[in-house]
């Protein structure tokens, strides 16, 4: 199908082709799983809860535990009320939830049901039984895109549950921002490297990324659990990775908690690996281990070794507003040329910041906000590239413009790996690195005549 995309680009207000996000809720349901005990629940219809349980499970390869209000054209008249009480009572009885996660969906959002009122009149009615914990976030998906879902129901877990009890504690708030699990752990390496209490949240790790053990698990021994979110509200300091994905969380707990924060870029690459590991070596007092300075040392090496490979690199880059402007910042160091840059997400601010990273580099990129995949195609068309960094809807034009893709972000649906070995960091950059020249090198040796075919590169 993408191959009959047409080079001539018509400008389009009102269709999208290929939209380079999804909606809402997937966002919400994948910060959910990064809580201790949380059963996500989609407060909708049967078809909106199956399709981002499936797509959750085809990014990770896991089974993705989810309940639904399992709306009929009655509840679509009527309101949804009685179907989540309902489902508060089965999802209470059957699966003995900690938390439950309420998220909304458009058709909920449209009929404007009230979640806040819906949980107190149930746990009024005895519905929702003591001690057990019912937060939500509002995901209409005709606005924003899984990036909102998640950054409100990150929020929203600390809106319901971080609490002040007027005496700071010594730890550190970490949000990560979207990042795979593998980045979880690896960002929890690093506070631990430095020696810095923290709470991250959320945290996928050990859910979404679980070991076989032989025995089914409801509940991964994963998460951040509720007595770390109420403790957040007592933390020093927030860092926020990530301006879409993490600032909602870090600026209620400001309001909440008066927990003063700093927003960061995603640390993927070596720039913004610096500056991460700067704010940790700020916070902790302490000076950078030597362990992290040799990772540091061994990316800068690769980048020295085979510059040649990357140089002058055309580069087609398009993905999550947080994961792009780093990848973009990552590939401009690398001396690549990151021609045609966008986010199905939504911001003027992205559009602003790419047009900054790349003003010296690529003054005349093409950069868009709420882009779309026929839109970059056309760009690609029109512009050729080297090489394309991607989820796997790219798949297409790679085959169709014969040129390679390095599969990065959400989602990625046709290979394994992305959840499993981290990308940010100083490893998780070279490890990056090593993708981008492989994928330059193997089209190097496939278009080269066999007198050319080198032995070592
Ligand atoms: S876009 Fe709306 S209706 Fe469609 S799956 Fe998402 S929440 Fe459901």
């Amino acid at each position: 199908m993408l191959d009959q995309t047409p080079a001539t680009i018509t400008e389009r207000s009102a269709l999208k082709v290929n939209p380079a996000k999804t909606c809402q809720p997937v966002g919400a349901m994948y910060a959910a799983l990064g809580v201790h005990g949380c059963l996500p629940h989609s407060h909708g219809s049967q078809g909106c809860c199956a399709y981002h349980r499936s797509h959750l499970t085809r990014h990770f390869k896991e089974p993705v535990m989810a309940s639904t209000s399992s709306f009929t054209e009655g509840s679509s008249v009527f309101g949804g009320m009685a179907n989540l009480q309902q489902a508060f009572q089965t999802m209470f009885a059957l699966y003995d939830p900690e938390i439950v996660a309420v998220h909304t969906t458009c058709l909920s959002e449209t009929i404007g049901d009230d979640i806040p009122t819906i949980i107190a009149k149930s746990r009024d009615e005895g519905k929702i039984p003591e001690g057990k914990v019912v937060v939500h976030a509002n995901t209409p998906s005709y606005v924003g895109s899984h990036v909102t879902g998640f950054s409100s129901m990150v929020a929203g877990f600390v809106k319901y549950l971080a609490a002040s009890t007027g005496t700071r504690s010594n730890a550190v708030n970490l949000v990560p921002g979207w990042v795979e699990p593998a980045d979880m752990v690896e960002l929890k390496r690093y506070t631990a490297a430095f020696a810095l209490p923290t709470i991250m949240l959320p945290d996928t790790s050990s859910v979404l990324d679980a070991p076989a053990t032989g025995t089914h698990a409801f509940y991964p021994k994963g998460g951040t659990t509720i007595a770390q979110i109420r403790a957040m509200g007592d933390a020093r300091h927030t860092l926020a990775l990530g301006a879409w994905a993490s600032t909602a969380a870090a600026e209620q707990l400001r309001k909440q908690c008066q927990v003063p924060f700093e927003v960061l870029d995603l640390p993927i690459g070596l720039a913004a690996t610096d500056r991460f590991v700067s704010a940790l070596a700020s916070l902790s007092g302490t000076a950078v281990p030597q362990a992290i300075e040799d990772e540091r040392g061994r990316l800068v090496d690769v980048i020295n070794d085979m510059h040649q490979y990357l140089a002058g690199k055309s580069v087609a880059i398009w993905g999550d507003q947080d994961q792009v402007i780093a990848l973009t910042e990552f590939c401009r160091d690398m001396d690549m040329k990151p021609v045609h840059v966008m986010t199905g997400g939504h911001g003027q601010a992205f559009e602003e910041r790419v047009k900054a990273l790349l003003a010296d580099s690529v003054p005349d990129a093409n950069i868009r906000q709420q882009g779309d995949l026929m839109l970059m195609h056309q760009w690609i068309k029109n512009r050729p590239v080297d090489v394309m960094i991607g989820t796997t809807y790219g798949k297409f034009i790679s085959r169709a413009e014969d040129t390679p893709l390095v599969r990065f972000g959400w989602p990625i649906l046709d290979r394994v790996g992305h959840s499993y070995f981290a990308s940010v960091g100083y490893t998780g950059g070279l490890r990056l690195a090593t993708q981008l020249i492989t994928a330059i090198q193997e089209r190097q040796d496939r278009d080269a005549p066999d007198h050319a075919l080198e032995l070592v590169m």
